[in-house]
């Protein structure tokens, strides 16, 4: 026992002890309580359907899908039996979330900026440089739902990334108007059925896509990809390095990253 600990009871309610017993408790896989996967429901039912009409009534949840895999892969050994990364199907990476949502008792879920996302996306794409790191915000909900804006602004791009290997799919650049912020552009990707084009002005609420599917949205599950960038970096991003333009980075970078692409989660006001 170390000397850290100067009695039994002591060590029993260390955090080396209680970690110890998840590890335990969960096969020798790394993990954490429960209750870190979720945050407190505090988004505003009108703020969630600003951004996603009709889901602010509906459960939902704050979820890192990283650490979900790990358990994932351990209670469904089988599926990954063959040495590859099951979840890189999209089919099976949907019964995954399903598998969290019923666990969760809820109907959709969010989360994963700045997440690690190694476990996840192991073997796909982004494995020869090492950037696992989540740079937007992913919202899981069906394809077909209807994507709005959150913030009033002005499109200036839309274009279709066809890239089906980890590709965006069709996507939307925003630049928002309005107050703070004016210095923010949102990307909206892995859409279908976009409905407005370059120098369209979309009111705050206004839907303009819906929420694309595998194969065409870049072959992901159906989910809604939402990155922010700051306006002073459009330049360098969105010119001179366009086709760098990515939704992961390197985590050695992780401090220009976070200035280049902030939370998006304060920005459409979820925070
Ligand atoms: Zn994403």
């Amino acid at each position: 026992m170390s000397s850290l600990w100067r009695s039994w009871s002591d060590f029993i309610n260390s955090n080396f002890w209680f970690e110890f017993r998840i590890l335990f408790d969960n096969n020798c896989i790394v993990t954490e309580p429960e209750s870190i996967f979720l945050s407190p429901h505090t988004i505003p039912p009108e703020a969630v359907n600003a951004l996603l009409p009709g889901f602010g009534e509906a459960s939902h949840c704050d979820v890192h899908l990283d650490r979900e895999s790990i358990q994932w892969r351990a209670q469904n050994p089988k599926l990954f039996a063959n040495g590859t990364n099951a979840l890189l199907d999209p089919a099976i990476c949907q019964r995954f979330l399903d598998d969290i949502h019923a666990r969760m008792g809820v109907a959709w879920s969010y989360g994963g900026y700045l997440e690690d996302r190694r476990h996840l996306l192991q073997g796909c794409y982004l494995e020869k440089a090492g950037g696992f790191v989540h740079l937007g915000v992913d919202f899981s909900v069906p394809q077909g739902s209807s994507v709005a804006a959150p913030r009033p602004g002005v499109v200036f791009l839309v274009d279709d990334d066809r890239d089906r290997d980890g590709g965006w799919g069709p996507r939307v650049f925003l630049k928002l108007e309005g107050g703070p912020f004016n210095d923010f552009i949102l990307i909206f990707a892995h859409l279908q059925g976009i409905s407005v084009q370059p120098g369209s002005r979309i009111p705050r609420g206004e839907a303009f896509a819906e929420v694309g599917g595998p194969p065409n949205n870049g072959n992901w599950m159906p989910h809604l990809h939402v990155q922010a960038i700051r306006s002073d970096s459009l330049v360098e991003v969105l010119v001179e390095k366009f086709a760098e333009l990515d939704g992961y980075g390197h985590p050695d970078r992780i401090g220009d990253l976070r200035e280049t692409f902030p939370d998006p989660l304060p920005i459409i006001g979820w925070k």
